[in-house]
């Protein structure tokens, strides 16, 4: 079939974006989209299967181009994905307000990542901690309000225009997509595994055993000396065998550092 230039608009994608496509667009190497309306590149790009937030830039020769962009007939346009690293949380032409720091957002589809982020260390808020009542508009609302980074296997909530920063989670198993998070924005170096509350996010800090005795178990009682207590829902921490089992799934991603 030939393509007639001047009203199709010529898609390259790079990296793994191409993944991302839906299945009818993945064979070809440059990807034909027919202009029928006048459309952004963030809404063709999203109708070709890619969420904007995994998209870093979008090249017309050597002009970076921003998501409203509207693609004229015959523009051979250069798609990239997010670079991972520290660049993908920082201030781009694509994003121009970044997050302050690295807090997540967690889907109820990835719930249990939302644990393992705590246990690591990391501000994480879980869809599942927000009232019931809340649409994928509110919750699209919420990770643009609190600055927190939107992580997500579901495409079309990373659709909303609203999110400024999301990343569509790509493994399935919790541990590997903890893994694939910390190493996606190279949070290695600031894990601080156990510094925080799983069931609430609180911080955690250090105990005295006569403070907490009265509410603890005889057996940790007995062979349990070092504490540590949420300050926002009191829980008690100990290094029993659940810390022994966090620390198995931490250990590919610790450093001699924060071991
Ligand atoms: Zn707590």
């Amino acid at each position: 079939m030939s393509i007639r230039e001047d009203d199709h608009l010529h898609l390259s994608f790079h990296g793994d974006l191409k993944d991302l496509l839906h299945r009818r667009y993945r064979q070809d190497a440059v990807l034909h989209y027919r202009l029928s309306r006048s459309a952004s590149i963030k809404d063709i790009l999203e109708a070709v299967g890619i969420p904007h937030t995994e998209i870093g830039s979008i090249y017309k020769g050597a002009l970076q181009l921003a998501f409203n962009y509207l693609p004229l007939p015959g523009d051979r346009l250069q798609i990239y994905g997010v670079t991972a690293g520290p660049a993908a949380a920082e201030p781009s032409a694509l994003r121009p307000r970044a997050p302050t720091d690295f807090r997540f957002l967690v889907d109820i589809n990835i719930a249990r990542l939302a644990g393992l982020l705590r246990m690591a260390g990391f501000d994480t808020v879980s869809v599942q901690d927000l009232p019931k009542s809340y649409s994928k508009r509110d919750i699209v609302r919420e990770s643009s309000t609190s600055g927190r980074i939107l992580l997500s296997r579901d495409r079309e909530l990373l659709k909303h225009r609203e999110v400024a920063f999301g990343r569509l989670v790509r493994t399935q198993d919790p541990a590997a997509q903890l893994i694939e998070i910390v190493d996606f924005y190279d949070l290695r170096s600031r894990l601080a595994p156990f510094s925080r509350c799983l069931k609430c996010n609180g911080l955690l800090a250090p105990v005295s055993k006569e403070t907490v005795v009265h509410r603890l178990e005889p057996l940790t009682k007995r062979y349990y000396h070092s504490f540590r207590q949420c300050g926002s829902c009191s829980s008690i921490y100990w290094r029993g065998s659940h810390h022994e089992r966090m620390l198995q799934l931490l250990k590919p991603i610790l450093t001699a550092d924060n071991y």
